[in-house]
């Protein structure tokens, strides 16, 4: 109850109007350092303006937000979740009829605007969950940040993500068209799939979507307008999706350094790659330090019982599967195969594969550690975004013409990627989102 008063009251706040912010330093998604003195003006959902104050005209009756002393750019976008509301922190196997927990699910998409976040890609869910709500949101009826979703994650049967909360088995051709038109039917924003064989550290050698499967798969696909992006962790299967017209990488691959010729294919080609370096930096700390979750933007978000839960199962779940020896053996191959990329001039694409806003902080940081100038990161978390969905010309940038999804911060990231922690305000859609009123443990 407690929550459906506060979704009630960010509605409430949320009224639009013509908004202007003046004096700002912009950040403008693309890359380089921030231009100071300029005016944004927003109209409905939309940026119209975008300029030194000299060139460009403030609508009368506009909102008007003095930029004086702050930084604005695109709102942050975490291309790699796994909402949580239904399944997770609950054992990988579905139960039967797994239970659904939409208060909880809206509660961490509210952690994702809390921290900055307007633009979510959920890459393997329960449908029902994931596509209510991005319903939802598409209808303005919940407070959320963008999402953009696949439904569930073809694997094939007996494979990673075959059984779990946030994946199917896809039968073999031609009986797999079936379950691609009912896939297609639900209108996936990006279609995952799956391609794991394991056969690494604690896990044992498993069946994998086969290669022609995936070819036919990615085709079909293909032929109806149907983006696609793939989670694979070896290089030879990685060059099997490519060779077959795959369109992103949901993660680097990460069991080896990648070869300098298969390097330049995805650098020449410009095919977007998801960062991720939280997944296995989380599932590492969890056992080792998982203090982490105490620092303030997790308690922000989470509640003191979510912290506890989280340090406790989550170390004790990722121990027993034997990941977090694994993790870390691989953890260095994950981190130089991003930095190569990066400096090679690949698209890197800011990802958590993790399931609360705060993350995102912790992604950005771990791309500093690994060597990134913050400037070219701002662009991996908001440009390469978009562009990963294929939605570069709505969004990802502060430009005219260009959803207004912003985020104003009292000091400059580009000099210090912690700085996109000290958020001034969060506007996604033209709309300021009063931070305090989001159903995140912090104000309840
Ligand atoms: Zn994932």
């Amino acid at each position: 109850m407690l929550r459906l008063i506060f979704a009630i009251l960010v509605m409430a706040s949320a009224a639009r109007a013509d908004l202007t912010i003046t004096n700002v330093s912009l950040l403008d998604g693309t890359g380089g350092l921030a231009i100071p003195g300029m005016t944004i003006v927003v109209k409905g959902d939309r940026i119209t303006a975008v300029g030194p104050a000299a060139e460009v005209r403030v609508p009368r009756g506009a909102k008007r937000i003095d930029g004086a002393g702050k930084y604005l750019m695109p709102g942050l976008m975490d291309m790699h979740i796994h909402l949580i509301g239904a399944g997770q922190w609950r054992g990988l196997e579905n139960p039967p009829g797994v239970a659904i927990d939409r208060e909880a699910a809206i509660s961490y998409l509210h952690s994702f605007l809390y921290s900055g976040v307007t633009s979510v890609y959920d890459a393997g869910n329960v449908p029902e969950l994931i596509l209510d709500l991005r319903a939802k949101e598409r209808a303005g009826s919940i407070v959320s940040p963008r999402i953009f979703a696949t439904g569930h994650a073809l694997s094939y049967p007996g494979s990673w993500m075959s059984s779990t909360f946030h994946g199917v088995g896809v039968p073999d051709w031609p009986e797999t068209t079936k379950l691609l038109d009912e896939q297609i039917a639900i209108e996936p924003d990006l279609q995952k799939l799956v391609m794991e064989r394991f056969g690494l550290g604690p896990n044992p050698l498993g069946p994998s979507l086969p290669e022609d499967l995936m070819a036919q798969i990615v085709a079909y696909l293909k032929e109806r307008s149907v983006r696609t992006t793939i989670h694979v962790a070896t290089e030879s299967l990685a060059r099997s999706a490519f060779a077959a017209g795959i369109d992103t990488y949901a993660h680097p691959i990460s069991t080896a350094r990648m070869s300098e010729a298969y390097l330049k294919m995805l650098v020449d080609k410009k095919l977007p790659v998801a960062t991720t370096l939280s997944v296995f930096d989380e599932i590492i700390r969890l056992s080792d330090s998982p203090d982490y979750l105490d620092d303030p933007l997790f308690s922000d978000v989470l509640s003191k019982e979510e912290i506890a839960a989280r340090k406790a199962q989550g170390a004790a779940r990722y121990v027993s599967m034997g990941w977090m020896s694994w993790f870390k053996a691989l953890s260095p191959y994950l981190k130089e195969n991003v930095k190569r990329l990066h400096v090679a001039g690949g698209v890197l694409v800011l990802a958590t594969d993790r399931s609360e806003g705060p993350m995102i902080h912790r992604e950005l940081e771990l791309l500093v550690e690994i060597g990134i100038p913050p400037a070219d990161i701002i662009r991996i978390g908001t440009l390469n975004g978009a562009i990963y969905l294929g939605r570069e010309a709505d969004m990802g940038t502060v430009a005219p013409g260009k959803m207004a999804d912003l985020l104003l911060l009292n000091a400059d990231p580009s000099v210090d990627v912690r700085n996109a922690r000290n958020i001034y305000t969060v506007i996604k859609g033209g709309r300021v989102i009063d931070r305090h009123r989001l159903d995140v443990a912090v104000n309840r």
